[in-house]
């Protein structure tokens, strides 16, 4: 039986949907419009087709989008002066910092001064601590988006083997928690890992964000098994993920396609998480 195809661009709709009428409540009651900045570096492609993604749905449910775009040359200092302004200004509910960003800067550094409560990407230290601990007040994005596609799917998570290949502060680490605080088995491999079929091969739920073309086939799966493909690259027929569909396809359950699995989903959490930060503000100062 060929493994069904999970729908991205639907559950990232239901999403926004949510999103919306929770946004609609919150200026009915505050009568301010939620007003976010995204904080671009230098030129990427990848960067502007998530932008022009992001403004289009911000535009659609309401929120006031703007960036601040600097070249690549840009100095750390330079940034971090910015967020702070854009932290005391009042008129502005939430800071997104595009990945990626020039090797010279550092991202830990630039998230540790993102306001907590305006911090969109769930990335600052703070946030990060509070989901360690279980707190899913705000979720990073990606991470997200992969507990979306579960839920929506009404995939179980308890006593599941997962595996996730991917050790980035914004994907495999926050993910990891997540799923090991909703009492999965756990294990992230990464490019260093010895033998990684060893551990792919168990996975109930196989969770890939690598990014490299087609790496996973069937060799690496299990039967019967769920595949959510992160994984993002770009040539020139367009974008693949890293699962070799032809190859699984026979083999396993489930899996998200690339494009319109992951990638939409995660545009719809980001939006969720401005609502988030918005309503942070809007409650921290009492309107
Ligand atoms: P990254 O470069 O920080 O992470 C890549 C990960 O893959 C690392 O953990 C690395 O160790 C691992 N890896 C590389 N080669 C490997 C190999 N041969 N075997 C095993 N592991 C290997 O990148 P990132 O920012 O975490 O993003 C990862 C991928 O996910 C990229 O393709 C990116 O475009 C994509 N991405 C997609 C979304 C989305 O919404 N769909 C969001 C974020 C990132």
């Amino acid at each position: 039986m060929t493994a069904k195809i999970i729908d991205g661009r639907k559950i990232a709709e239901i999403i926004k949907k949510e999103a919306s009428n929770e946004l609609e409540k919150l200026y009915t009651k505050y009568n301010i419009k939620a007003n976010i900045t995204t904080i671009k570096i230098g030129n990427n492609p990848s960067s502007d087709l998530y932008l022009k993604l992001r403004d289009k749905a911000c535009k659609e449910i309401g929120i006031l989008s703007n960036h601040l775009e600097f070249s690549d040359d840009v100095t750390e200092r330079e940034i971090i002066r910015s967020i702070k302004k854009l932290n005391s200004d009042e008129r502005i509910h939430g800071i997104l910092l595009q990945f990626p960003i020039p090797d010279h800067i550092s991202a830990n550094k630039l998230f540790k001064t993102i306001d907590s409560n305006k911090d969109i990407e769930g990335l600052n230290p703070y946030n990060i601590g509070k989901t360690l601990i279980g707190d899913n007040s705000i979720i990073p994005c990606t991470p997200l988006a992969v507990l979306k596609i579960l839920e929506y799917e009404k995939e179980k998570i308890e006593g599941k083997n997962i595996v996730i290949i991917n050790h980035s502060n914004i994907v495999g680490k926050p993910l990891a928690i997540l799923l090991l605080n909703r009492n999965a088995t756990t294990s992230i491999c990464h490019i260093f890992t010895k033998n990684l079929k060893d551990y792919t091969i168990k996975a109930d739920i196989l969770i890939t964000a690598i990014g490299i073309p087609n790496m996973i086939t069937k060799d690496f799966v299990k039967e019967g098994s769920f595949i959510i493909d992160v994984g993002i690259s770009k040539n020139k027929n367009g974008i693949t993920g890293d699962v070799d569909f032809n190859s699984v396809k026979d083999k396993i359950n489930k899996i998200t396609p690339v494009p319109g699995g992951v990638g939409p989903i995660t545009v719809a959490c980001s939006i969720k998480n401005m609502i988030q930060t918005y309503r942070n503000l809007l409650e921290l100062k009492n309107y």
